[in-house]
């Protein structure tokens, strides 16, 4: 058996529905609930989902990623200024920000759980079983670079409608390249192949008001997101993998923030997945499964 997994930050299980994008919803599909999290932040999410365990609970919380992350910006000799202003000043110094225009920090980091958290992961356990497995850019797990587009949130929120629809569309040429790997990967016949995409929930953020015309957006954003993948999905579908299409979180047009349920969908239908911690087990099991054949 081998398993593709395709992660689309934020998609949406309502809007799926509404729009009916035929290649998101296979044979079975679903939403899963992901409020048991305090905070519906995406690398804690994806670390959740990865683990099948609450992270807050294992001591991952928000606090402890920032601090993560922001260690991450600092040069070397830099990260103990950092790590003391935490320990003594409570308040932001605006520290980063002088250290930022001087170019002695980076413009942005990665959230990456701690190795123990890692460990536990169904990705390394499926190493350890023997499996091949190809991950391209998993939050709380290997991203390099999913900063960058979190971070230009605040920065295109009040653009006008045309620069937001623009800055979305060349994201989503940049992560061709993304797609275009996995695609490789499923050729050359990895077991486990997981691409992660931060589209949509971008876009939903930029067009968080809901009104007709950001909702206009939005579609051309998931019409063209649903395209990007097609190949990488007929492919997998043509070497036989099991294929898994997920979100960690969907949005909620109310709150203008992430909602409390993600979207799933499977070309098989032998599972459901309820809450976002069932899919680490059930994906072990399938391979176990496969063990024992
Ligand atoms: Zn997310």
């Amino acid at each position: 058996m081998k398993l593709l997994i395709v992660g689309l930050d934020g998609l949406e299980p309502e809007l799926v529905e509404r729009w009916n994008l035929a290649l998101f919803k296979q044979r079975s599909y679903g939403r899963h609930y992901v409020g048991i999290l305090r905070t519906l932040s995406t690398p804690l999410l994806w670390g959740t989902f990865l683990i099948g365990r609450n992270v807050e609970e294992l001591g991952y919380d928000v606090k402890t990623m920032m601090i993560r992350k922001n260690l991450g910006l600092f040069p070397l000799p830099l990260k103990p200024l950092y790590w003391l202003r935490v320990k003594l000043l409570p308040r932001r110094l605006g520290l980063r920000r002088v250290l930022r225009k001087m170019g002695l920090v980076k413009e942005y980091s990665a959230c990456i759980m701690p190795r123990r958290l890692i460990d536990m992961t169904f990705l390394e356990k499926l190493k350890s079983m023997g499996y091949s497995v190809h991950a391209i850019e998993v939050p709380g797990y290997n991203e390099t670079i999913n900063e960058k587009y979190r971070n230009m949130v605040p920065r295109y929120i009040s653009s006008p409608f045309i620069v937001k629809l623009k800055t979305l569309m060349d994201i989503l040429e940049e992560l061709k390249d993304r797609v275009k790997e996995g695609l490789e990967a499923v050729e050359r016949g990895f077991d486990i192949v997981f691409v992660y995409l931060p589209m949509p929930d971008v876009a939903h953020h930029f067009f968080s008001k809901g009104d007709a015309k950001s909702m206009r957006g939005l579609r051309r954003v998931y019409t063209r997101l649903e395209q990007l993948i097609e190949p990488l999905i007929r492919r997998a579908y043509g070497e036989n993998y099991v294929v898994l299409i997920v979100s960690d979180h969907g949005f909620d047009f109310q709150t203008h923030d992430h909602s409390e349920y993600g979207f799933w969908s499977l070309n098989i239908d032998d599972f459901e997945f309820h809450t976002i911690t069932d899919f680490c087990p059930k994906i072990l099991e399938l391979f176990e499964r496969k063990e024992s054949i």
